[in-house]
């Protein structure tokens, strides 16, 4: 049960596109490394930050949806998405953040790191958190962030859920992770012994209404695995609990399935491979508007109805 190896990615939902870059790309300098349209309602980009190598695991992505009502606070929702940065580089985090007029909560200390909550300009709750745990990260060179203190990836993804019991033996039992325990009213759950990118937190609020879709929040989190034999191992085993898998979806950079975790949250198991370059080269990632191939026959009418995005 050792096939999950980590996030993967975290997918959220934006309003206007133009802001989200710009922020994801000059104030947090993390590189665009897709740009691409939501397969199943192709008017929306698909929008996909990451390193300069796009490693599984370091993308933040993002659906705009402007028209979208905010996102309603609740259980079943994921409601935190915690970025992982350098350790010392907090200090010039704050000062960056601040003079670009975005407005940071009060620094936290979780199991020995220092966290620094803020939410983006659509009201996404971001935190940055020191690590010194090893990642898979290159730095991107034209990136406005110097080299050793860029945002490295995800970190870890907090949620509410009514029930610590119901999620935590489905985590543990079904997909393979280990308890990692309570810190006050948080439950840390990780795999392979945890660790940056490898693990979530749950609160349970058993009072608290469900949560709903909208701007500021997350939509799904994605956990990786090796490859097509693993996501089938796994998947066989979300089958058996009943939380009825998708079947394996080609998305073309990796292969997913998706599937709702007993308190609501939506899950995705995507492989590592292909990989962001399997249709552009590393050098030019993000740069053009990429469709899957069975897209492509209706590029024209897509682009045209799409914002443009310098
Ligand atoms: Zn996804």
């Amino acid at each position: 049960m050792n096939e999950i190896l980590g996030l993967h990615h975290v997918t959220a939902i934006a309003g206007d596109a133009r802001e989200n870059l710009a922020f994801y790309t000059r104030t947090l300098g993390m590189r665009l490394v897709k740009r691409s349209v939501n397969q199943d309602s192709p008017g929306t980009y698909h929008l996909f930050y990451a390193d300069a190598v796009a490693h599984p695991g370091t993308d933040l992505t993002f659906f705009p949806w402007p028209e979208m009502a905010p996102a309603k606070a609740g259980v079943g929702l994921t409601m935190e998405v915690s970025l992982a940065i350098p350790g010392g580089s907090l200090e010039f985090w704050i000062e960056r953040l601040e003079s670009s007029g975005v407005k940071t909560g009060t620094l936290e200390e979780r199991r020995g790191e220092r966290c620094l909550p803020f939410a983006d300009p659509h009201g996404l709750p971001l935190v940055l958190a020191e690590t010194a745990d090893a990642r898979e990260f290159v730095a991107w060179d034209k990136s406005p962030i110097a080299a050793k203190k860029q945002i490295m990836g995800l970190h870890s993804v907090r949620l509410w859920e009514r029930s610590l019991d119901d999620t935590s033996a489905f985590l543990t039992k079904v997909l393979g992770f280990e308890d990692l325990g309570a810190d006050g009213e948080w439950h840390r759950f990780g795999v392979h012994g945890g660790g940056s990118g490898k693990f979530l937190e749950l609160r349970e609020l058993p009072e608290t209404a469900r949560g709903a879709w909208g701007t500021g929040g997350v939509h799904h989190i994605a956990w990786r695995v090796a490859d097509l034999d693993a996501e089938l191992a796994v998947r066989e085993r979300i089958g058996a609990a009943r939380r009825r898998p998708t079947d394996v979806i080609d998305r073309f950079w990796f292969k997913s399935v998706y599937f709702l975790e007993p308190g609501g949250a939506l899950f995705e198991i995507a492989t590592d491979g292909p990989g962001f370059t399997v249709d552009e080269k590393l050098e030019s990632l993000g740069e053009k508007l990429v469709l899957p191939p069975w897209l492509e026959p209706s590029r024209a009418q897509i682009e045209a109805a799409l914002p443009q995005l310098k």
